[in-house]
């Protein structure tokens, strides 16, 4: 008998919660506890770490979990590296269900970077207005340029004093092309930085950019050790041996 546990909080992990939920296949879903008011799930809802690797190989073992299907954001690497160790040493299976990166389309501006301490080296050194699509954990190198004006964008209202002065907007996407157009267009962000997460949802400010000739740091995803990995829900229902009706 099958018993899932879905490492969650994207879109694509409550897709994949509601096909499972209605297979009746039993299951878990585990999210990280970061936003304060988390979607509610058809399955059975954990909330917040397991204690690294160990943690969450005890958890494996004593909640029965017959089969692991990371649906996190692609980058949640750590709770994805513990994922494939916690496996490695469960011997339990584990699929990835992660949503391919955007690719560069002609008339993209885009300066690609390894992670986000490589971006300040790469700001202008002249003041400029620069929208930080990343979370809030990540920002603190950008104290060092304090010059330039920061819009950030949070699901909740940030909770401490931010490391340095910024328009903070509150909202939990997915967000339109119009609506990131006229956003862009009102605060006159000249530079945006922006994690390579992928998705349709994050996308329209990538392609506002593309439209308003903004150039975008795009920060490249984070590398992962070997696992086996699909696109969509089908792919991941098939795994499981159960039929979807979202198409093969
Ligand atoms: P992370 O840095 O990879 O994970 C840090 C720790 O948080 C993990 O080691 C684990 O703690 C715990 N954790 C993370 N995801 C968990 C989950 N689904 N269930 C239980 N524990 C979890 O992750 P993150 O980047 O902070 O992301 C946290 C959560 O937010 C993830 O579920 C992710 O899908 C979601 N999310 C992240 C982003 C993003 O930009 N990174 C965007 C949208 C949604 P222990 O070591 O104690 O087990």
């Amino acid at each position: 008998m099958i018993r899932a546990l879905i490492l969650g909080g994207t879109a694509n992990a409550s897709l994949l919660a509601a096909e499972i939920a209605r297979a009746g296949i039993e299951a878990v879903y585990s999210y990280g506890g970061r936003t304060r008011a988390p979607a509610d799930q058809p399955l059975p809802t954990r909330i917040g770490g397991f204690g690294g690797v160990a943690g969450l190989a005890d958890y494996i073992r004593h909640a029965g979990i017959t089969h692991l299907i990371d649906a996190t954001h692609p980058f949640a690497a750590e709770m994805s590296r513990h994922a494939v160790e916690a496996c490695t040493q469960t011997g339990t299976p584990l699929i990835a269900l992660e949503r391919a990166p955007w690719t560069k389309t002609p008339g993209d501006s885009w300066v690609e970077v390894a992670d986000v301490n490589a971006i300040v080296v790469v700001l202008p050194e002249s003041p400029a207005k620069i929208f930080l699509a990343i979370g809030r954990q990540h920002i603190a190198p950008f104290a060092t340029k304090p010059h330039h004006v920061y819009t950030l964008r949070f699901v909740d209202p940030p909770e401490a004093p931010l490391p340095f002065a910024a328009d903070v907007i509150v909202s939990r996407g997915p967000f339109t092309l119009d609506g990131e157009l006229e956003m862009l267009r009102t605060r006159g962000i000249a530079w945006i930085v922006a994690r390579n997460s992928g998705g349709a949802g994050a996308r329209a400010k990538i392609d506002a950019a593309r439209m308003l000739g903004i150039p975008v740091i795009m920060i490249s995803r984070p590398r992962l050790p070997d696992r086996l990995r699909v696109e969509s829900v089908a792919e991941v229902m098939h795994w499981l041996g159960h039929r979807t009706c979202l198409g093969a």
